[in-house]
C-alpha cells in the first residue's frame, strides 16, 4: 500500500516538472539576452509569416542572405528579430531570437525604412494562406508580444502586420489577427505606464 502512494507520488511530481519544464521552453528570458539598458528605442512589432510550410533561423538566414537591399548590399542574414516554429524545422512554439535582436540592430523585413529601424520583426514558421498558426506558436507569440511590450514600452496601436504597412499577403488570411492582438491588450493593460514617455 504504502509502495503504491508512493509511486504514485513520483508520478505526480514528474508530471509537475514536465509541465514546467516545457512552460519554460517557450518562454525568452529578454533582458537575460539582451540587458534593459542596452535596448534600442522599439516603437512597433510587426508580425509575419515564412510564407512556408517548414522553416528554421537557419533556413531562413540562408535564403534571407542571398537577397540584397536597395544599395545592392547583401543582406547581413535572416532580417527578422525573433522567429516562432511550428514543428517543422524548429521546435513547435519555440522562439529563437536572431542576431537581429541581440545585436539591437535594425531588421529586414518591413520594405519600409521607418518600421525595419524602429520595429522588432517577429516571424511565425507556416503558410497561413493555407493553414492557421498552431496554438504552441499563438501561445509563444502571445508571451513574447507581452513581455515585449513590458521592456520596450510599446503602444497597442505599435503592433502591425506586414499587411498594414506594405502591400503583402503577410501573415496570411487565416493569420487571427484580432485574437492576437486583443490576448496581448489585456495582459499588458496597467503595465505600460511610460508608454508617451519617449515621444
Ligand atoms: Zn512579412
Amino acid at each position: 500500500m504504502n509502495r503504491l502512494i508512493l509511486i504514485a507520488l513520483l508520478f505526480a511530481l514528474l508530471g509537475l516538472s514536465l509541465a514546467s519544464a516545457e512552460s519554460e521552453v517557450h518562454e525568452v528570458a529578454l533582458t537575460k539576452i539582451v540587458p534593459r539598458e542596452n535596448l534600442r528605442e522599439w516603437k512597433y512589432i510587426v508580425l509575419h509569416h515564412s510564407a512556408s510550410e517548414v522553416g528554421s533561423v537557419e533556413s531562413i538566414d540562408a535564403a534571407h542572405k542571398l537577397r540584397k537591399d536597395a544599395d545592392g548590399n547583401p543582406w547581413r542574414g535572416i532580417g527578422y528579430h525573433f522567429l516562432v516554429g511550428n514543428g517543422r524545422g524548429m521546435p513547435d512554439g519555440e522562439v529563437s531570437a536572431t542576431f537581429r535582436w541581440k545585436d539591437q540592430c535594425e531588421g529586414a523585413h518591413a520594405g519600409d525604412l521607418q518600421f525595419n529601424t524602429q520595429g522588432i520583426g517577429i516571424c511565425l514558421v507556416g503558410n497561413f494562406e493555407n493553414e492557421p498558426p498552431t496554438v504552441a506558436q499563438l501561445k509563444s507569440l502571445r508571451t513574447l508580444m507581452i513581455s515585449l511590450r513590458k521592456e520596450c514600452q510599446i503602444d497597442a496601436r505599435g503592433i502591425v502586420r506586414h499587411t498594414d504597412i506594405k502591400a503583402t499577403a503577410c501573415p496570411g488570411k487565416q493569420f487571427p489577427w484580432e485574437a492576437v492582438l486583443s490576448s496581448t491588450m489585456e495582459a499588458n493593460s496597467g503595465q505600460l505606464v511610460n508608454t508617451r514617455k519617449r515621444e
